[in-house]
Order: C-alpha cells, then sequence, then structure tokens
C-alpha cells in the first residue's frame, strides 16, 4: 500500500512538474469581447451605451470578485488625480488645479446603470474611477462569463489626454472613455485608480457602434464596416454613398487583438488615407488651417517611411490600419491609432507621431505594463524613435541617443532620481518620472547593445518580437529574451540598472612603464559594475580593444563590427575596485587609453575615461 502509494505520488509530481513547465511557457492571457452600442448628444456631451462583454477566465485561478475602470470619474473636483496633481511638487502643468475648476457640466461622469452576469443581475459599487463587483458565481478557470451593462457618461472638457474641446478645438477625444475591465494576470487584478499614468489591459475583440450627429467625422482604433454607407472618404473608390436622411449616423467598428479601443471626432477633420503596399492603410485626421496645412500635408510620407523602417527592423506591423488624429493633449498612443495635438514645426509633428507610432509595437501588441512598468514601454519607445528619425528625418550629428543619454546624466546627477521599478503613479516627481521612464529606459535599452554586442542585440530584438506578440511580457522576460540570445548573465543589470539608482562611473587611473611593458590601470569609482571596452591608441594610429568582462556575466560578448580586434579577455570580480591591465607593449609606443569610446555606456563622468600618455609619462 505504501509503496503504491509512493509510486502514485511520483507520478504526481511528474505530471505536476510538466504541467507547471507548460504553463510557465504559455503564460495565461485573459480574453476579453466587447460589443458596444454609444449614442453621443454632441449639444451636451453626454452619451449613454450598452456593453455586452464576454470574459474568458483563461487564469488558473477562480475569480470570486471583478472591477472596471471607470476613467472619466477623474475629472470631478477632489478626485485621486485632482488632490494628487495640487499636491505633487512639480505637477503636469496641463493639470495643475484645473479639474478642482470644473464646473458640472464640464466635469467627467461614467456610470453603470445596470450589469447583470450571466442574465441575473449582480451587486456593483463606484469607488471613483473603479467599480468593484462582487460576483453571483465565480468564474472557474476556463470559463466565460457574459456581463451586461447599461451605463451613462459626461465627456470632460479636455484637462488630460481625453475629452472635449482641447486647446486645438478638437470636439471629441474619446480615449478612456468606456467602463473597461481591469487586467488579470499573474500578479493578480490591476485595478488601480487613474491617477495620472498609463494603462494595461487584457487582449480582446471590439465590435463598437457609434450614433452622432451627421456632421461628424470619426477616426480612431478599428476598421470601420460600413464605410459605403457613411462615406466622408472612406468609401470604396467609385461608391455613391447613399444620402442619409436623420439628423444622425451610425459609425460601425470592429478591431481584433487590441487591448483598448478609442475614437475621436469633430465636424471638420479632413480624412488623408493611403494605402502602404504590403502594409496597412494609413489614416490622417485633422482640421485643416494655416497652423496645421503645411506640415500636415507632408506628414503622411514620413509616417508611411517610419511604419516601413519599423516593420523590418522591429517586427511587422499585424494590423491593417494605422491612423493619426489630431486631438489629445500632446501625444498619446492607442491600438491602431494615436491622438497628437496638430498645431507644431515639422520636426516635433513627425517626432510625435514616430513616437506613439513606435508604441504600437511596444505597448500596442507586446503590450508592456505601462502603469507598473513604464519604463519598459517608454524606454523602448524613445529609443526606437531616435533610431527611426535617424533614419527618416534627420541623423543626430552627435549620437543617434545623444539627447537620452544627456537627460539621464541630468537625472542621475540631480538627487532625485528613484528606481525605475516604480509604479508609474507613485514616482515621488513628474520630473522622476519622465526622464527616467523615457531616457534611462532608453538608455538600459541602447546600452544592452553594448553589454550583448550589437548583432546578439538585434536578433534578441526581433526574438522579443516573435517570443511574446499579445503576451505582455514584464521586465523579467525581457532579460530573459537577451539572457538566452547572448548566452551571458544579466540579471545583474537589470537588478543595478532598474531596480536600483546605483550609477556607472569607470576611469583609467594610471598608465605606466613597467620595464618594456605598459601597465594600466583601471578604476571603478561608481557602485554599479559594468563590463568594460578599452580601447587603447597607438601612436602609429593603430587601436586594439581590450575587452574586459564582468565575472557574473559568465562569458564575453562576440567581437563586434567596426571595433578593433580584441587582444585580450581578463576577469575583474565586481568586489575589486581596482584592476591592472598590462599591455605587452613599450609606453613609448602608446598614445592614449579609452574605456568606451562608443559612449553607449552610461558613465555618468566621463572626464575620468580618458588617458593621453604624455611625454612625461613616458620618461619615467
Ligand atoms: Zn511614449
Amino acid at each position: 500500500m505504501i509503496k503504491r502509494l509512493w509510486l502514485a505520488l511520483g507520478m504526481f509530481t511528474l505530471l505536476g512538474v510538466s504541467i507547471s513547465a507548460q504553463a510557465q511557457k504559455d503564460r495565461f492571457q485573459q480574453k476579453v469581447k466587447y460589443e458596444m452600442d454609444v449614442k453621443m448628444d454632441v449639444v451636451s456631451n453626454q452619451y449613454t451605451g450598452t456593453q455586452k462583454l464576454h470574459y474568458t477566465n483563461n487564469s488558473p485561478d477562480t475569480l470570486y470578485r471583478a472591477f472596471y475602470h471607470l476613467y472619466y470619474n477623474a475629472f470631478r473636483p477632489n478626485s485621486m488625480m485632482d488632490v494628487r496633481s495640487r499636491t505633487i511638487a512639480d505637477p503636469d502643468r496641463r493639470v495643475m488645479d484645473r479639474i478642482q475648476n470644473l464646473q458640472p457640466n464640464e466635469i467627467g461622469i461614467l456610470e453603470v446603470k445596470s450589469l447583470k452576469m450571466n442574465g441575473k443581475a449582480v451587486n456593483f459599487a463606484h469607488e471613483e474611477t473603479i467599480l468593484e463587483v462582487d460576483l453571483l458565481e465565480p468564474i472557474a478557470p476556463g470559463e466565460t462569463a457574459v456581463f451586461d451593462m447599461e451605463f451613462f457618461g459626461q465627456v470632460p472638457l479636455q484637462v488630460r489626454r481625453a475629452g472635449r474641446d482641447n486647446s486645438e478645438g478638437i470636439r471629441y477625444s474619446m480615449s478612456q472613455w468606456y467602463p473597461k475591465m481591469a487586467a488579470y494576470d499573474v500578479r493578480g487584478w490591476h485595478a488601480n485608480p487613474y491617477v495620472g499614468r498609463e494603462f494595461y489591459g487584457n487582449f480582446g475583440d471590439f465590435d463598437v457602434k457609434i450614433t452622432i450627429d451627421k456632421d461628424y467625422l470619426l477616426g480612431g482604433t478599428g476598421y470601420l464596416e460600413n464605410a459605403n454607407q457613411i462615406g466622408k472618404g472612406y468609401e470604396d473608390a467609385g461608391v455613391k454613398v447613399p444620402k442619409s436622411s436623420g439628423k444622425t449616423l451610425t459609425w460601425h467598428f470592429t478591431a481584433p487583438n487590441v487591448h483598448d479601443f478609442m475614437w475621436a471626432a469633430d465636424p471638420n477633420y479632413t480624412l488623408e488615407k493611403k494605402q502602404i503596399p504590403n502594409g496597412p492603410m494609413v489614416h490622417l485626421l485633422y482640421v485643416k488651417n494655416e497652423k496645421t496645412e503645411e506640415n500636415w500635408s507632408k506628414l503622411m510620407q514620413y509616417t508611411i517611411d517610419a511604419i516601413a523602417y519599423c516593420s523590418e527592423n522591429f517586427g511587422e506591423y499585424p494590423y491593417k490600419q494605422y491612423s493619426v488624429i489630431q486631438g489629445g493633449d500632446g501625444g498619446m498612443e492607442y491600438p491602431m491609432a494615436t491622438l497628437i495635438t496638430g498645431h507644431r514645426n515639422l520636426r516635433s509633428l513627425v517626432g510625435v507621431t514616430v513616437h506613439e507610432l513606435i508604441h504600437s509595437w511596444y505597448y500596442g501588441v507586446l503590450g508592456f505594463n505601462e502603469s507598473s512598468e513604464p519604463w519598459l514601454d517608454e524606454g523602448f519607445t524613445t529609443w526606437g524613435t531616435s533610431v527611426v528619425m535617424d533614419a527618416v528625418f534627420e541623423k543626430d550629428p552627435n549620437f543617434t541617443h545623444n539627447g537620452s543619454y544627456r537627460s539621464y546624466f541630468r537625472l542621475a546627477n540631480a538627487g532625485y532620481e528613484e528606481p525605475l521599478t516604480t509604479h508609474g503613479d507613485h514616482y515621488n516627481l513628474n520630473s522622476a518620472y519622465g526622464p527616467g521612464t523615457y531616457n534611462k529606459g532608453a538608455v538600459f535599452v541602447e546600452q544592452m547593445s553594448y553589454v550583448v554586442g550589437k548583432e546578439n542585440f538585434d536578433k534578441a530584438l526581433l526574438k522579443l518580437w516573435n517570443d511574446f506578440q499579445y503576451k505582455h511580457p514584464n521586465g523579467n522576460d525581457v532579460i530573459r529574451v537577451f539572457e538566452k540570445v547572448s548566452g551571458l548573465e544579466l540579471d545583474w543589470y537589470y537588478d543595478y540598472f532598474i531596480a536600483s539608482t546605483k550609477k556607472i562611473d569607470y576611469g583609467v587611473k594610471a598608465v605606466e612603464a613597467d620595464g618594456n611593458n605598459t601597465k594600466i590601470t583601471l578604476e571603478r569609482v561608481g557602485m554599479m559594475p559594468m563590463p568594460l571596452d578599452v580601447v587603447v591608441t597607438y601612436q602609429d594610429g593603430s587601436q586594439e580593444l581590450i575587452y574586459m568582462p564582468l565575472v557574473i556575466q559568465r562569458g564575453s560578448k562576440p567581437e563586434e563590427a567596426g571595433i578593433p580586434k580584441r587582444v585580450a579577455t581578463q576577469k575583474w570580480p565586481w568586489t575589486n575596485y581596482t584592476t591592472e591591465v598590462s599591455l605587452g607593449r613599450p609606453i613609448s609606443e602608446i598614445k592614449s587609453v579609452e574605456i568606451d569610446p562608443s559612449m553607449r555606456m552610461a558613465d555618468v563622468n566621463r572626464e575620468n575615461n580618458k588617458m593621453e600618455v604624455s611625454v612625461e609619462m613616458q620618461k619615467k
């Protein structure tokens, strides 16, 4: 009996191991399917809607509660967003105290009027920007529940991202506008209140009908299913659009495999569209006037070039459409579309479009979590923006990522830097969030190419895309991809550069004659260890690269193109503050010794990175 029990247990253990290995391999993803029907009143700026949500629980957990985001409730006096903006030391100047001063017809409202689960009414409570729902019956692993909802909204006067009548007069920037089921993943529910920072949602399909005054032109996430009834430039070539007799039109959009749905509307929008061969249809929607006309007429080609570049280098854009829409309060990314302000010079207009477009790869398709790991999304996107702007607009004469490095150095030396593992809403200062997530995040990416070598880096970037589309990879997943491609251990790189604010500072301490030999002394001044590229330039103009990997990375990066031959591989344990390298050549032949002339290593003090050999040093 005992023997048999052990055998049985052994089998269970084996089975258990294989099941959990499988689960790890294919991380679970909750699935949502929304059908919404919305009626917008363009006089009162209020709307009513119905929503049917098919929610599939692919997690191994039984769910007893559920949470919806009700983002528009942030735009009311004394909301968390309002208080946060009035108490943080450096408020976003778009917000300041504007929420406190909103009048009743200017505040945002998003209220759930009724909610049924599988046909039966359920209890729910509004907790400002979150709806808390007690499920009638739990949703077991693998089960799909159907939620039917009626909701009511009032579009806030535009303060942040979404709203009506923005600073450029665009009537409706409709992002974060519907009750949206909070994401559930391996870390549980993500029902964080809307305080200011960005978004995270489970992937699914949207079917949205919007009824609105027939003078309005709409655009956003999703394909217009009834383009030949709507017209306004959306109709197929040669189609005669029937005249509508009523006051309104109903626009029908569908969007497969996205994690959000944004739309925008204005009676004065111009629509331009262009089909990229073997790529998406590109839409531009903007109000044509003296502030937009000239630069927006050039934007289409830049957008097409940027999509082509990204598809070739970062992975193929998977949707059939991308829309650049004038609206919002700066630039904000949504699936298949962006809302940007339009009164800009050409560089700024192209720059913001390229930036928001690149989010389609990282936030849009990979699905980085913008709220708990904003550095991943903004970091990769900012890195990509510099690369793509160099390729399609104008090459930075200094160094492609010069702006990001300079911003990070300022932050690192400012004294208020925070670890990038901080949740986006919980940074002490906006001025730590911005330069940190965008620029230190971009430095993390570019510096990775220094750590693993450019060739491995390019391969890993595509592997990340291939392995993690629609899977919400986290920081550790990213590190693991680079580890697998390079064969190096990289946990230390994440632990120091992302999870801490320790800084990199290496120096060339001494170059000394040692008989017929030359001895270099290198020192680590900063607390973060890094592998070193040390380039020795000889009097005859030749160069050699001495590569010094960290012991804890358990390997070496391969030789990189364009970098002179590596002559030695010497281990430098991180516990040692200094190390000595023997060059094997007399000091009379040495011109200079320099750490990382590629400038990819984020050394916060480059003053001590290079030593020229002087006549005095040669005499010693
Ligand atoms: Zn961004």
